[in-house]
């Protein structure tokens, strides 16, 4: 569906984003080439959460460019899905020098840019690669191998969303029994996606005979 038609403002993330550019939350802002906001649809069904930037999406601009970008291509692919359909972005908006792992004070000053990314794109299933996105996002300390293709429902930037947990594609670049198990957890995406999260029910009407009596208008003269 079209943005647009869909009643969603594709200048406010675009917006948004102009306004992280030039973030100087942290320290990474002193050593990064660029802000790595996000990439992809802005009214996207399917997010993917990724770590951080490394040297390629600093350099270019854009989140999973680099060999784990293109293993996230081609899983994408194998279940008909493309780039273009999703959103991707990262829990750090900046790299980390010599890539090292995003430290707390760092994740506390840019988590508020992911969630308010969330409530502008409102995807239906938020796809965390790895554990910090999925430590962040499922706001719990279990970490990826022991929670890894278990969905779970959950609100995030005020909308009810299925978050699954799977593994980062850079962890299974060079480890084919990880990759299995990314490509299989993977694969149950479409059915993911397909299951709408339920509303809340609708309020049950108060039946007549509950309902308080009308009192008689006082008229107050004495
Ligand atoms: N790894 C990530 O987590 N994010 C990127 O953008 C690239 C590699």
């Amino acid at each position: 569906m079209e943005a647009a038609a869909a009643g969603i403002s594709v200048g406010s993330l675009d917006a948004f984003a102009t306004q992280v550019a030039a973030c100087t939350k942290c320290r990474l802002s002193q050593t990064r080439t660029q802000v790595v906001f996000g990439v992809g649809h802005p009214d996207a069904d399917l997010m993917f959460v990724g770590e951080a930037p490394g040297f390629h999406e600093d350099k270019q601009g854009f989140p999973f460019v680099g060999q784990a970008g293109k293993l996230l291509d081609t899983l994408l692919a194998e279940i008909g899905l493309s780039r273009a359909e999703v959103y991707i972005a990262n829990v750090l908006k900046c790299r980390p020098p010599g890539n090292r792992d995003p430290a707390p004070d760092e994740i506390e000053a840019c988590e508020g840019h992911l969630f308010r990314q969330i409530e502008l794109i409102r995807p239906k299933l938020v796809a965390t690669l790895g554990n910090f996105a999925t430590k962040l996002l499922s706001g719990k300390p279990l970490g990826i191998t022991r929670v890894h293709g278990q969905e779970q429902e959950t609100t995030l930037g005020g909308n009810r969303v299925v978050l699954y947990p799977i593994y980062h594609p850079a962890a299974a670049l060079y480890t084919p029994r990880m990759l299995d198990v990314l490509r299989s957890d993977f694969r149950r995406i479409p059915e993911l996606l397909g299951r709408a999260v339920a509303p809340p029910p609708e309020p049950e009407p108060v039946p007549l005979a509950a309902a308080p009596a009308p009192q008689p208008v006082q008229l107050g003269l004495f």
